[in-house]
Parts: C-alpha cells; structure tokens; sequence
C-alpha cells in the first residue's frame, strides 16, 4: 500500500512489487528491491544505515524519499510467573499502542493492536474507556511484531490481532498487513498460524471469507442472545446476534475454516446454567470452539469473575455438547488486560 506522510513514502507498508516499482522509478536495478525487502522484513532493521549491502549514496537517496515507521518502547514489562511480555509503544504522532508477547509449549505468539483506540464500545473493554484516535498503518502493526522480536530475541510463530482496536473497522490497512506478513519475501508467516479476533463487523465477514485467507476467525460473542448482548456489546444494535452467526455459517461454508468464539464471563451476566443452555442452541449445529475468557477487572465497570465460575460454565457447555476451553491467564502479575497501559499513560500525559 501506497501511503504518504510529510511527503515522504512508508516503505514498510509497500509489498515487494510496490518497492520494486518504486526502485525503478528511482532508476536503480530491480535486485535492490529484494536487498532492501530483506534488510525491513526479515533483518529487521530500523533505520537506513543498518543496510550494509547497499550503497551508502543509495542509501541517502533512500531516506530522502522515504521513511521506515518506529515504535518506541516506553515501557516493557516481564511476567516473572509464565515470560509473557508486554510493550507500551509510543507512535510518531505521540499516540500509545499496546502489544504482548505470549510465549506457549509451540512457540511465541504476538497479540497486536490494529487502531490507537476503539470505537466499538464495550462496555467491559479497557481499549474503548480512554477513545478512539485513529487506524495504525499496515507498517506500524508489522512493527509491533518486528520489534518485539528484536527486543526479546525470541522466534515468533503466531500472531493475534486481539490487542486494541477492532480490526474489521481498519479492514484495508489490514489486510495488506496480512499480506505482508505472510509473504514469503519476509516475515513468511503461514496465517494459519494468525488469528483475527472481531465483535462482529457482519458485511467485512463476508468480505473476509471472499479472500479465503486460512486465519482462525474469533467472534467476541460473549453473550447468547440479543439483550443480554446488546447490554454489553453496542455494535450488537446494529447487526443483531442472528445477523452475524449467519454470517459466521457462511464464513466456514466458505472457507471450511471452524470459527472461535470468544465468550468473557461476566458474574451474574451472562453465566447461569441458562445462558449456557442458550449459547449451546445458538451453536449446536456450529463446527466451533467457545473460548471462556474470566472477564478482567476495569476499574470503571463492576464486571467480575473468576476461574472456578469459568470452569463451571465450562461444564455447563460440556454437558450440553459444546467444545470449551478456559482461556489460561498470562502475565498475572503485570497489567496484561489490553487497553490498560495506554490508559494510563494518556492519563499521565508521559512520554
Ligand atoms: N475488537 C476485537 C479485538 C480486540 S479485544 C474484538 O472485539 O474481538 C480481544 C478480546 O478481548 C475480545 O474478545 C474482547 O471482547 C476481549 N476483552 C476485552 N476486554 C476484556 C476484559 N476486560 N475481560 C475479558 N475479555 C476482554
């Protein structure tokens, strides 16, 4: 994707045909445009200089048209109990982004945010207290990744798009990241090894499961039935639960991929045996999974829960013939629910 800002060209943002069509028009050779591809999205390198094999004239030439986005990290913190760790990222624009790094028995996987903010509004959700500022570009959610490899050292195997935002509202910006992070000129990352967490954006499903991508499609749901969903998910208002398991049917008719579903368990909400015997007719004939997530304390909201109630719900579903697991909890002792750095840091107004 073509973007430019303060007349200089993103060029992480560019796939490897832009960037060779870009290094044409600057009369250079066609090679350079592999060489350069390489140094950004496999070496990873963040400024200009770093790339060695190339001419320290083209390389001035480079940065005079164009310019590699950065990520600062303001802030890093490390589980002592299970390694995850997650990054406060300052933009170029001053704005805070979040992302984590979850390390499991298979490999590390990144959980990226799409927008700085969210306009979703739920009512549970850290990310949408502190406002909407705007989409991150293809080049600053590929950063999150690239960064955080280069700053914890670790092989990164799967990413999630489940930190702030909703990424079906900044479709565009990304699907050319999806693009770009399976390309096998760069990162080469299978997307069946990418998540794509939604609340339900219904006409970008379809649109979605047109591209037929191999992602895991996770539906945050979190409720089984219009008013005990609205209560807490205002998108619910504008396409109703019928609406969106539609097109969720339709999503793995297309694409045989089975969908997730998210379900954040709120105390006296949405976990009685009743909700369950709802959600379990809402997905009966579903080839899905329900992802039971103990919803994280927001300062603001009174939601609590906890692992034993999870587990309880979890049986409840069992029982009625629903494929469950409990979301194990990582990073306990840092501030690992999304939104809540960012939250903070606007608050104090830090750098
Ligand atoms: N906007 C997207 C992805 C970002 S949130 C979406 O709605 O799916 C990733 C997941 O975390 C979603 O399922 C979201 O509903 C859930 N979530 C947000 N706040 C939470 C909280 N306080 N406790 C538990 N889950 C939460």
């Amino acid at each position: 994707m073509v973007i430019e800002t303060n007349g200089k060209i993103d060029i992480l943002s560019l796939t490897p045909d832009e960037l060779t069509e870009q290094i044409l028009f600057m009369g250079e050779k066609k090679f350079r445009a592999g060489q350069i591809y390489d140094w950004l999205h496999v070496k990873n390198v963040t400024s200009f200089d770093e790339m060695t094999s190339i001419s320290a004239q083209l390389r001035s030439r480079l940065e005079s048209l164009f310019c590699i986005k950065q990520l600062f990290i303001c802030k890093r913190l490390e589980s002592s109990i299970d390694n995850t760790v997650k990054y406060l990222y300052r933009l170029d624009d001053g704005n805070y982004i979040e992302s984590v790094i979850m390390e499991y028995s298979y490999g590390n996987t990144v959980c990226v945010s799409t927008q700085v903010g969210c306009k979703m509004g739920c009512r549970f959700c850290a990310s949408t207290i502190a406002g909407f500022k705007r989409n991150l570009l293809p080049s600053e959610i590929l950063q999150q990744i690239y960064i955080a490899k280069r700053d914890s050292g670790r092989n990164i195997t799967g990413v999630v798009l489940m930190g702030i935002g909703e990424p079906l509202d900044n479709y565009d910006n990304v699907i050319c990241f999806l693009g770009q992070l399976s390309d096998p000129k760069g990162c080469n990352m299978s997307l069946r090894h990418v998540s794509l967490s939604t609340c339900g954006i219904v006409p970008r499903i379809y649109d979605l499961a047109e591209l037929k991508l191999g992602l895991t499609l996770s539906i945050s749901l979190h409720a089984p039935d219009d008013e005990s969903r609205s209560a807490i998910m205002p998108i619910n208002d504008r396409y109703h639960v019928d609406e969106l398991m539609t097109a969720c049917r339709s999503y793995f008719k297309k694409t045989g991929r089975r969908i997730s579903f998210e379900y954040a368990l709120i105390n006296g909400h949405n976990d009685s045996y009743d909700d369950a015997k709802r959600l379990a007719e809402l997905l009966g004939d579903f080839v899905c999974h329900v992802n039971i997530i103990p919803v994280n304390k927001i300062k603001e909201r009174g939601y609590t829960s906890d692992r034993r109630s999870a587990q309880r719900f979890r049986g409840f579903l069992e029982e009625l013939g629903i494929n469950a697991t409990v979301r194990r909890t990582l990073g306990a002792d840092i501030e690992a629910a999304c939104g809540q750095l960012r939250r903070e840091a606007e608050a104090s107004g830090k750098t």
